[in-house]
């Protein structure tokens, strides 16, 4: 039988956790913050800072969203962040990504202080995530992605695992995540990226088979072992004229022609993406939480 992995009830999970130490931490006199920065007008950036905002207006933190225009010079937006960082009412810091134009991302990321770095993506995060010590913050999505195998008892050690797309925000750190030495950890990991040779052959190999690409159905039945576990990280609008508004999200997996193959799988949507905002909330929970000392 096949197990469908769905993100809403694990994602509910992490939130009711997280309204747990809210409590906690208003009981002391502690209100998370955490602040977005949206540079740009693109549409899907827009929406996702959008239900960033209403995820947190639900769970009562603080939150603040301050909007850019695209031609804002890097100073400007450096400048931005260092005003963060002084802030004492915000706790976490996530400028969503992609930026416009030539903003040099890594140097913005680079000045977000790593207590704040709720994106996990600061130099001293991924360094910590390298080297297995858990006082850091982890990527959202890859962390997502481990929680939803833990929760629905897919026990990772000795595991195969290969991912495809090589990442810092989704493969690469989520490779780290699983052969760490933690819970959800201790598997084989290998990473496979558009320079792999015979790509279905290698993923034939996984027990569990991660695509994290970015094209549409591009993970087909001839990439699937019998009984694999397959997790579908990709996002992708295609045109459907049978849809409401003319399109649909789809995964970078074909659903359909590889279920039947799988002992588990995540839909897309409802899957993944449910879980990114939610490991979100969750670290700037604990970014709060570390800070008061508690
Ligand atoms: P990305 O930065 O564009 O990386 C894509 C990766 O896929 C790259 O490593 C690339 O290889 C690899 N790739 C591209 N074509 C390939 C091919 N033909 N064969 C093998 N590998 C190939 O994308 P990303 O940010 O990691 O995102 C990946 C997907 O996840 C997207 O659909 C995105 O929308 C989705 N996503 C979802 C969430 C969520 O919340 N669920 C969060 C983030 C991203 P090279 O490195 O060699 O170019």
């Amino acid at each position: 039988m096949m197990k469908l992995i769905e993100g809403k009830p694990i994602a509910e999970a992490v939130y009711e956790e997280c309204e747990a130490e809210f409590e906690k931490l208003k009981a002391a006199g502690h209100l998370p913050g955490l602040a977005v920065v949206l540079v740009g007008d693109d549409p899907a950036s827009r929406a996702y800072v959008g239900s960033k905002e209403r995820k947190c207006q639900e769970l009562g933190m603080h939150s603040v969203k301050i909007e850019k225009p695209a031609d804002i010079s890097q100073e400007e937006l450096h400048a931005v962040i260092e005003e963060l960082n002084a802030d004492d009412a915000i706790h976490g810091i996530l400028v969503q990504l992609p930026l416009p134009g030539d903003l040099n991302e890594d140097e913005v990321i680079l000045r977000i202080d790593p207590a704040k770095d709720v994106d996990g993506l600061h130099p001293i995060n991924l360094g910590k995530l390298a080297m297995d010590d858990s006082t850091g913050f982890a990527p959202c999505t890859p962390s997502g992605c481990q929680r939803m195998l833990i929760e629905s008892g897919i026990d990772t050690t000795g595991k195969h695992v290969v991912i495809v797309g090589r990442s810092l925000l989704v493969g690469k750190s989520l490779a780290l995540l699983l052969m760490g030495k933690g819970k959800g950890g201790n598997a084989t990991v290998t990473v496979a990226h558009s320079r792999t040779q015979d790509l279905p052959s290698l993923t034939r190999q996984a027990d569990i088979l991660v695509a994290a690409i970015g094209i549409p159905h591009f993970i087909g039945p001839d990439h699937v072992k019998d009984g694999a576990v397959v997790i579908d990280v990709g996002i992708n609008r295609i045109d459907d004229p049978t849809a409401k508004k003319g399109s649909r999200l789809v995964g970078d997996v074909d659903f359909d022609a590889v279920a039947g193959k799988c002992s588990a799988i995540t839909p897309v949507p409802g899957g993944v993406g449910r879980m990114t905002i939610a490991m979100l909330m969750a670290n700037t929970i604990r970014a709060c939480r570390l800070r008061a000392g508690l």
